[in-house]
């Protein structure tokens, strides 16, 4: 068990990370920690993220209301009560603003399509939640639909929110979204997005229950094809095309599937320190 101290300074460490990679500017974003259904620390209404110390951090009860600390809880403290009341395995909330899948959310483009393999084992696609104006309770009704299946959330025209059984989790999973978000924006701008084909997929959920990996998935989007002659992944082999696509890569310079999911296999491990 960590020590009151210890989890503020956890807290404080997220917020400075987050203030650095740019994923939050000026006051932005907001971070929660449960300690018991009672009670949870979180961060100050505001406090630059990059600023914050471990004497700002305050403690909320299970509505949110203060029970501890000078400061106040930001109004968007709604949003992630709503999460543990719905996600008792939830231990950690991270809010942020990262601009790439920010303004995925945007220009109206989903974070749907499964294009990294990491990302396929860790949190599947991500949704975007309708609208809401913040510090009503738009933005945590938002969150319901998607809340029993996903770790992972897009706010339409506002951010992104991430949840964990641990801080270090919740933080990691923000990253990823905004690298993912990255990747997809680049490969758009190179011409376009290349999914990991359906029986690809199907190896890495496998995998996915076999090496135990925590945390809620939305499951495989599989092609509606998949099985039929009009399937357009099993033709192209490891290689998987938009319809009406005509392919003129070799078949043979893409990766074989057992090769491929080793050697994800090594890096999903080292990445959960196993
Ligand atoms: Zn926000």
């Amino acid at each position: 068990m960590m020590s009151p101290y210890e989890i503020k300074k956890q807290i404080c460490e997220v917020g400075h990370k987050i203030y650095d990679k740019g994923f939050v500017a000026a006051n932005d974003g907001n971070i929660s920690v449960k300690v018991n259904d009672n009670e949870y620390y979180c961060t100050p209404t505001g406090v630059s993220k990059g600023a914050l110390t471990p004497d700002m951090i305050i403690k909320v009860d299970g509505q949110g209301k203060k029970l501890e600390g000078t400061l106040n809880p930001s109004s968007e403290i709604k949003m992630h009560m709503r999460v543990y009341q719905k996600r008792p395995d939830v231990g950690a909330v991270v809010h942020a603003h990262p601009p790439v899948a920010t303004a995925f959310t945007v220009a109206n483009v989903p974070l749907d399509q499964y294009i990294l393999p990491e990302a396929v084992l860790t949190i599947g696609t991500i949704p975007t939640c309708e609208y809401g104006t913040p510090s009503t309770m738009e933005i945590p009704d938002s969150l319901d639909p998607y809340l029993q299946n996903h770790d992972a959330f897009l706010l339409k025209n506002h951010g992104a929110l991430t949840v964990g059984n641990t801080l270090t989790k919740a933080f990691f999973l923000m990253e990823e979204v905004e690298f993912n978000a990255k990747i997809c924006k680049f490969a758009r701008e190179l011409g376009g997005v290349d999914e990991i084909p359906c029986e690809q997929l199907e190896k890495l959920m496998e995998l996915r229950k076999k090496m135990n990996i925590p945390g809620r998935h939305p499951g495989c989007k599989r092609c509606s094809n998949l099985g039929t002659d009009k399937c357009r992944c099993k033709d192209n082999g490891a290689h998987h095309h938009e319809e009406g696509h005509v392919c003129t890569c070799g078949k043979d310079d893409a990766p074989k599937g057992d090769d491929l999911v080793a050697e994800i296999t090594r890096r999903v491990l080292a990445a959960l320190g196993r």
